[in-house]
């Protein structure tokens, strides 16, 4: 059984989690009620339903989604997501966490998401292309490099932003490379954004093991999703020092207590296409997984993976929020009282955004900066607005979830407020 089929039915709906984490921290800074009432709803929700051509000579009709939260510090930005799970709700949610992960990290941008409800590896390499493009011309109506900038998420990668960008650029007639983040460095990606999120989770890690005393050596590293984000923060945090000694993905996972040489298993999943036979390595199910001792957990697959009925079980020190959403409310209150210390998605995995905004700003201004300039530039921002998340803890005595929420909120709502309201 996977750990998302073992999960409290009201804990599963992540609107109801990005509601109730925004509501408390909107009590906690005395927000007006109108300004509460603005940005505990989402600007604008689009549905689109959509045919494509199957290579069998079918036609099948897709679902998709886009939604912009909010839009007063910049335009949109936030990633497309193609897994069967995907619904508004939890579009609406991911798009809400973008708004403040943006705001966290004081780039100028809102937050937006887009989804299809699809099983991208159920597609064929000319179908995933043909969705791609026709779900791009669907929401072209709001997209662009000044108003919503699509990035890849869960089931897309830099492939299927190529596509993405070249249809939004053959019906303009000319290349809007900066419609488009998260693309091939060929045709306008930024060196260091693959890497970025990754890389982001290793600084916080690092930055958040400090302030607990300790140093990244021999830390025992669990990470669940061995994706773009999950892969990467495994090969960074292993680099730092760390030992990886299990991780997951959405069929179970490997475990080592002595450690897993990170590089060479990703050389033998490259290859082999599973995590499943590597030498020495047992395996272990999603739900074991989550009890392993360990120092460090990365959760870095999906939402609602930590909740009420395992975390109580988790044998941690620290967590760092790989993904969006993976704890609930419910399961937060349970290691607030267990001392677990958690370091959450909008500020840990929001080096992403940070390199798409690299990206961007390149774009728009051809010239492209050294992977050097980057990640030194990524590392500065990350380390800022983590100690900034820090200092408000401090003085606010609230866990590092509320102090980035208090942060994020705050310099949202001045943008709101200050725009006012048309007419
Ligand atoms: P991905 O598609 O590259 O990888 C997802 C991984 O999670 C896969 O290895 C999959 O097998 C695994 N997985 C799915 N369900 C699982 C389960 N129940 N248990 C264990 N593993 C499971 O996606 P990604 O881009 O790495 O995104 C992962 C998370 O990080 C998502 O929450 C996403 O929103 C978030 N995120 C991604 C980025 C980015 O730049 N790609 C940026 C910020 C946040």
């Amino acid at each position: 059984m996977s750990s998302l089929e073992l999960k409290p039915a009201i804990e599963a709906d992540e609107w109801r989690t990005a509601q109730s984490q925004f509501d408390e921290a909107a009590e906690l800074i005395k927000l007006e009620p109108w300004l509460r009432d603005v940005l505990r709803e989402v600007q604008r929700e689009f549905t689109c339903h959509f045919p494509v051509n199957l290579d069998n000579g079918h036609t099948r009709v897709f679902t998709g989604y886009r939604v912009q939260h909010n839009i007063h510090r910049g335009p949109a930005k936030g990633g497309i997501r193609y897994h069967p799970d995907v619904s508004l709700d939890e579009v609406k949610a991911l798009a809400m966490w973008m708004t403040w992960k943006c705001a966290v990290v004081n780039i100028p941008y809102g937050g937006a998401k887009g989804g299809v409800i699809v099983d991208p590896r159920t597609l064929s390499p000319n179908e995933l292309e043909h969705l791609t493009r026709r779900f791009a011309t669907e929401i072209s109506i709001l997209v662009g490099p000044d108003r919503d900038i699509p990035a890849p998420d869960v089931g897309t990668n830099a492939q299927v932003m190529a596509w993405f960008m070249d249809t939004l650029s053959m019906h303009r007639g000319y290349s809007v490379t900066a419609s488009v983040t998260g693309k091939p460095v060929e045709v306008g990606g930024s060196l260091g954004r693959a890497d970025a999120t990754g890389r982001g989770v290793m600084i916080c890690t690092v930055a958040a093991l400090e302030t607990m005393g300790l140093k990244p050596f021999n830390q025992r590293v669990v990470v669940q999703g061995f994706g773009n984000v999950g892969s990467v923060s495994a090969r960074l945090l292993e680099e730092a020092g760390c030992q990886v000694v299990a991780v997951s993905e959405d069929y179970g996972g490997i475990y080592n207590p002595l450690g897993l040489p990170v590089k060479k298993l990703l050389e033998y999943r490259a290859r082999e296409g599973t995590l499943k036979g590597f030498p020495g390595a047992e395996l272990v199910s999603n739900e074991d997984l989550l009890r392993i001792e360990c120092d460090v957990l990365v959760p870095a697959a999906l939402e609602n993976q930590i909740n009420s009925l395992n975390a109580g079980y988790l044998q941690c020190k620290l967590i760092v929020e790989g993904a969006n959403g993976p704890t609930t409310p419910e399961a937060d209150e349970i290691l607030r009282k267990r001392g677990i210390v958690l370091v959450p998605d909008i500020l840990a995995n929001a080096g992403g955004v940070t390199v798409s905004y690299f990206e961007w700003v390149q774009d728009l201004q051809s010239f492209f900066w050294s992977e050097h300039e980057i990640n030194a530039r990524l590392e500065s921002i990350m380390k800022r607005a983590f100690h900034e998340v820090l200092a408000i803890r401090d003085e606010k005595k609230v866990d590092l979830r509320m102090a980035a929420y208090l942060l994020a909120v705050n310099r949202v709502a001045i943008a709101t407020a200050d725009r006012g309201i048309y007419p």
